[in-house]
């Protein structure tokens, strides 16, 4: 599982993905990107390479797989079979002691991930953070992750003629979110939001927190300004999953509405683990204090990680919990 601060940025990373993505049958079937065949181009970015051998290579101390080439401006890109960077990133994208069929899903995930980001016409394809997928070279790699790998080789989802939109986060918190109630645009089938009872053992599964107003105060001082000083905080009408769609800053001079996503990610998600929000109330202790209680860590849109190591321990197989998280899909070797 990756980190809260990791989620953040993959939130951010998966907003991204769906508001540039084209639809598919378009770009997404581009014929030439095959997992077999596709050499991967990441951006490792500035530092010194040594000990180049056929083998791989050295960057900052860090070993990789593949070769190193450096760009006009100086940084490293790595290439690398496609299937060889999944060594790295699947067991940084989910613990890799979970059972196999969870991590095989998370290999088919961001498998397909990857493909749909492939863009020839760009001098690399990802970077190696949470911003796309977490990559670290040979040191991250386990058994566990590369059988994940080598066991769903080249298996992507599909959706129609072109790659799927896929996006996972850490816990749904029971209901796994929409891309429209997450992101907005146009309703994509397979992530309509569905019901989740496997993600139970979280630990983000049920949570509380505290806000102080003057926190709120503090990070949203330039939208405040016209109405200050704030009063109050309320949250908003919520969305068919139950995720808070916005919240409403009462002034002394007026009301600001903020969107519910942007809300969480400027407060931050040490204090709002996600938007599914069933308690949301000034503190009977401190009044100056919000005290929330929620459920789920992340996004909640698509597979959730917990919810897949969950139905793996109950014995589906990592096509039954794709097939779960994201309904309508094709499991297909690319
Ligand atoms: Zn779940």
């Amino acid at each position: 599982m990756i980190s809260r601060g990791a989620f953040l940025a993959l939130t951010l990373a998966a907003s991204a993905t769906v508001r540039a993505r084209a639809a598919p049958g378009s770009s997404d079937a581009d014929p030439a990107l095959s997992a077999n065949t596709q050499e991967l181009r990441v951006l490792l970015g500035r530092g010194t390479v040594t000990g180049s051998s056929p083998d791989g290579f050295t960057f900052n101390e860090r070993a990789y797989r593949g070769s190193a080439t450096p760009l006009a401006d100086g940084t490293i890109v790595n290439t690398l079979p496609l299937e060889a960077y999944l060594y790295s990133v699947v067991p940084r994208e989910m613990t890799p002691s979970w059972p196999p069929a969870a991590l095989q899903a998370q290999a088919v995930c961001a498998r397909t991930y990857v493909l749909a980001r492939s863009n020839p016409q760009r001098a690399y394809d990802v970077v190696p953070s949470e911003l796309d997928q977490v990559y670290a070279g040979i040191a991250s790699e386990t058994p566990a992750g590369r059988a994940a790998v080598d066991s769903t080789s080249a298996q992507v989802l599909r959706f129609g003629d072109g790659f799927a939109r896929v996006m996972y986060s850490s816990c749904c918190g029971g209901h796994t979110e929409s891309s429209t109630g997450a992101w907005g645009g146009v309703p994509i089938p397979y992530l309509s939001g569905i019901v989740c009872t496997t993600c139970t053992d979280s630990p983000y599964y049920r949570w509380n927190r505290a806000l102080d107003l003057g926190a709120v105060a503090q990070v949203f001082a330039s939208e405040l300004q016209p109405v200050a000083p704030l009063q109050a905080v309320q949250q908003g009408v919520a969305d068919a999953s139950g995720r808070a769609s916005d919240f409403v800053l009462h002034g002394a001079h007026g009301d600001v509405p903020i969107k519910g996503g942007a809300f969480r990610l400027r407060i931050g998600t040490r204090v709002l683990p996600s938007l599914l929000i069933t308690q949301f109330e000034p503190s009977t202790e401190a009044p100056e204090r919000i005290a929330i209680e929620g459920g789920g860590l992340g996004h909640g849109v698509g597979l959730c990680q917990w919810g897949a190591r969950g139905r793996a321990l109950e014995g589906a197989s990592f096509t039954d919990i794709l097939h779960f998280y994201f309904p309508g899909t094709e499991i297909e070797h690319d």
